[in-house]
């Protein structure tokens, strides 16, 4: 099994908080579409022939593209790969504020089968801090409209943390995410990136960040009541009703191959991991991307990073039959501290974050790697 991320780096106005890379001329869509066709042809065979069964578009803003530059990317797609699953998830990534009557019409005719939509809050005050371009009316209007057009797979991102937050408006939101009846919620803690307007604003002593102990309450919040709602906690970050974990996001925890095609997009195949570079020229593919070389050692460490991160957690038959046995000795001897204080828990050879360890779990983490 393996995927493609495509990026489209265009949003109509850059939010507060963002360190993704995207630009707001749009004029470089046509171009920029061009360049993403060439790079498929160009990388045809990386997956050397996997069976494709994901493809995500993220951004930047997706939605930002017409229905005639998927079309494009589509026909370039069929074109090059034979080996698409008929059980396939094709995502969208979508600005709630694109989300129209008219331009679900214009891309009916597309294979996407799952929407993920850019919510963050449904606090309209929240959101004009993060300089997002929808309220929470608009929000609501989207989903909605989604759901009357049949989208029966619908993801929302969330963000908590906010400065002034408080537990009572982060669980409104919550609860109309909750009533809105999606399938799927990630929802991130706010993170201070370095070089965004928000950083400036912290710098300038403008914003106070919430603390760790309200952090951690927020977080418990979102827990129990996604829980409560039957949402199945499958990753750190995400949750899903039975049946619609992200299967393209899934196998980037589960070590499966993955085609990253567009400006800043990432690609791995096993043996190394490559970035393509951060520009909108024309050329963007022809400046090298950067490239890692996957020795045992960073096998080792991706695999606890990326297992621990899932409900399932580390599979010790799947690391002994990867890893020598010593990689082994190593996990267990590092986790023997977290197992007495009920932070990890081994079971049935799964070696899991306890509810407990989740809060912790990057420090946990850091002392299982080599
Ligand atoms: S819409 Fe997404 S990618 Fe664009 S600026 Fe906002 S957070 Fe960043």
């Amino acid at each position: 099994m393996a995927g493609i991320y495509i990026h489209i780096p265009f949003c109509k106005k850059r939010c507060l908080y963002c360190d993704f890379f995207s630009s707001t001329n749009g004029e470089k869509k046509a171009q920029y579409v061009e360049a993403l066709c060439e790079e498929l042809h160009d990388r045809k065979d990386y997956l050397q022939g996997q069976v494709i069964e994901t493809i995500y578009f993220g951004g930047g803003t997706p939605s930002q593209l017409s229905a005639g530059e998927f079309e494009k990317i589509f026909d370039t797609i069929h074109s090059i790969f034979e080996n698409i699953s008929d059980n396939f998830e094709i995502t969208l990534e979508a600005n709630p504020d694109d989300i129209t009557p008219d331009y679900l019409n214009s891309i009916q005719h597309l294979p996407f089968n799952r929407i993920s939509l850019g919510i963050q809050s449904f606090d309209d005050k929240e959101l004009q801090f993060l300089n997002r371009r929808h309220d929470a009316h608009s929000a609501i209007t989207a989903i909605q409209l989604l759901q009357k057009e049949r989208f029966d797979n619908i993801s929302i991102d969330l963000m908590y943390g906010l400065p002034g937050q408080t537990p009572e408006i982060w669980e409104k939101t919550l609860r109309q995410a909750m009533d809105l009846d999606v399938q799927h919620i990630s929802a991130y803690h706010l993170i201070y990136e370095e070089n965004t307007p928000l950083f400036s604003l912290l710098e300038q002593g403008k914003i106070t960040p919430v603390d760790e102990e309200l952090s951690v309450q927020l977080f418990e919040i979102l827990i129990d009541k996604l829980e409560d709602a039957g949402f199945e906690h499958y990753e750190i970050s995400n949750f899903a009703k039975h049946g619609y974990r992200s299967r393209h996001n899934s196998s980037y925890w589960t070590g499966a191959h993955y085609l990253g095609i567009g400006a800043s997009a990432h690609s791995y195949n096993g043996l190394s991991r490559q970035w393509n570079k951060e520009t909108l020229d024309a050329g963007y593919r022809a400046q090298d991307s950067d490239l890692e070389i996957i020795d045992a050692k960073t096998a080792y460490n991706d695999f606890i990073i990326t297992r621990l991160r899932m409900k399932e957690g580390i599979d010790l038959r799947k690391m002994i039959s990867l890893f020598d046995a010593d990689k082994k000795t190593h996990c267990l001897q590092q986790a023997q501290k977290y197992i007495e204080n009920q932070l990890l828990e081994l079971k049935n050879n799964h070696l899991r974050l306890t509810r407990k360890g989740i809060f912790i779990s990057d420090g946990i983490m850091s002392d299982l790697l080599l």
